[in-house]
C-alpha cells in the first residue's frame, strides 16, 4: 500500500500534470485570417500556406533553414558600453533591454554566423525585429563590423538580412554613428573584392535604409516588405496627398529600380546559393553526387589511357 501510494501514485499524477498544454497551437494569418497550425507554419518558414503572406521569422530559425543541415557557428560580437546616456523613457533602458532579452532569448538585435549554403562558405548576419524593433544601436554596428571582418578574414561573401524600425533612440547620437561605421564595414568588403548581398525583409526602415541595407552588390527583398526611410504615414501627413497603392513595398520598389529581385522566402536559399557562387566565380552547385552515366563511361577509359601513356613517357 505504501509503495503504491508513495511511489506509483505521485508518478502517475506527475505524468498527467506534467503534460503541458501547448499555447498558441494555432496562429492566425494577419493578412487572410486563416488559422494555421504552428508546426505547418514553421515548416513553411512562417509563410502563410493559404495566401503566401510572409510573417516574421527569428534570425535563429532563418539560419537553421538557410545553412546546410541547419549547422552554423555564431561569430562573436564585442559588447558595447551599456546605457551610455543613462536613458529613461517609461522604462529605464537597461530594464527595456532585459525585457527584450527575456522575450526573444537573444542577447541583442542582430545574430552573426558562419557556415555553408549549398557547400558555399559564407558569413551571414540577420536582424531581429522582435528585439526592440530591430533597432540599430552600438551592438548592431559592432555586429556588422564583426561580420565584415570575419568575411574578409575568411574570404567569404557576406549575406545580410535586414529588418529594422531605424536607429535606437535610447543610444541617441551613438546609434546614428553606426551609419558611417557600418558604411566603412561594407567598404572593407568591397576593397577585398567580396560580394555583399542584402536581403531586405519586412520592415526595413529609417537609418538602416540610409546605410548598410542599401549598399549591397545585390538587393533582394521578401514579397510585400515595407522598405523606406520615412514611412508612408509620415509622408502622407507631410504632403497631404494619398499615396499610390503598394507605395514603398518590395514590388513597387522593384518596378522603380530600387531593388534587383523580389524572392519568396522558400526560394531564397537556392537563389542565394546561385548568386554567391556566381559572384565568387565558383561552378554552379551540383544537385547530385554522381556524374551523368554516359559521360562517366566515355571519359574514364580515355583518362586512364592518357595517364598510362604519360607515366610511360
Ligand atoms: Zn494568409
Amino acid at each position: 500500500m505504501n509503495w503504491i501510494s508513495n511511489y506509483i501514485r505521485p508518478r502517475v499524477n506527475s505524468i498527467f500534470s506534467r503534460r503541458e498544454v501547448p499555447e498558441n497551437l494555432w496562429t492566425k494569418c494577419t493578412e487572410c485570417g486563416t488559422m494555421l497550425f504552428h508546426r505547418e507554419l514553421a515548416e513553411n518558414l512562417n509563410v502563410c500556406t493559404s495566401c503566401g503572406h510572409h510573417m516574421a521569422i527569428t534570425p535563429r530559425d532563418r539560419f537553421t533553414a538557410l545553412f546546410d543541415g541547419g549547422i552554423f557557428v555564431e561569430v562573436d560580437v564585442p559588447a558595447p558600453t551599456s546605457d551610455p546616456l543613462n536613458f529613461r523613457d517609461q522604462k529605464k533602458y537597461p530594464d527595456r533591454m532585459k525585457g527584450a532579452q527575456k522575450k526573444t532569448g537573444e542577447q541583442e538585435a542582430m545574430l552573426v554566423a558562419e557556415g555553408e549554403i549549398g557547400r558555399t562558405p559564407i558569413v551571414a548576419a540577420a536582424q531581429d525585429f522582435s528585439f526592440m524593433g530591430g533597432s540599430m544601436g552600438m551592438y548592431v554596428g559592432n555586429a556588422i563590423i564583426a561580420a565584415a571582418e570575419r568575411a574578409v578574414e575568411m574570404k567569404r561573401p557576406l549575406v545580410l538580412f535586414s529588418a529594422a524600425g531605424g536607429a535606437r533612440m535610447q543610444e541617441g547620437i551613438l546609434s546614428l554613428m553606426q551609419m558611417p561605421r557600418t558604411t566603412v564595414a561594407v567598404e572593407m568588403l568591397k576593397e577585398a573584392n567580396l560580394p555583399y548581398i542584402v536581403v531586405l525583409t519586412h520592415p526595413t526602415t529609417g537609418g538602416v535604409t540610409a546605410s548598410y541595407a542599401m549598399l549591397g552588390d545585390v538587393h533582394i527583398a521578401e514579397p510585400n516588405a515595407l522598405i523606406c526611410f520615412a514611412g508612408p504615414r509620415v509622408i502622407e501627413q507631410t504632403i497631404r496627398e494619398k499615396l499610390p497603392e503598394g507605395f514603398q513595398r518590395a514590388e513597387y520598389l522593384l518596378d522603380h529600380g530600387m531593388l534587383d529581385r523580389v524572392t519568396e522566402r522558400g526560394k531564397m536559399r537556392d537563389e542565394l546559393i546561385t548568386i554567391t557562387r556566381m559572384l565568387m566565380g565558383l561552378d554552379p552547385v551540383v544537385a547530385g553526387e554522381l556524374p551523368a552515366p554516359d559521360e562517366a563511361d566515355q571519359a574514364e577509359p580515355e583518362k586512364t589511357a592518357e595517364a598510362e601513356s604519360a607515366t610511360k613517357d
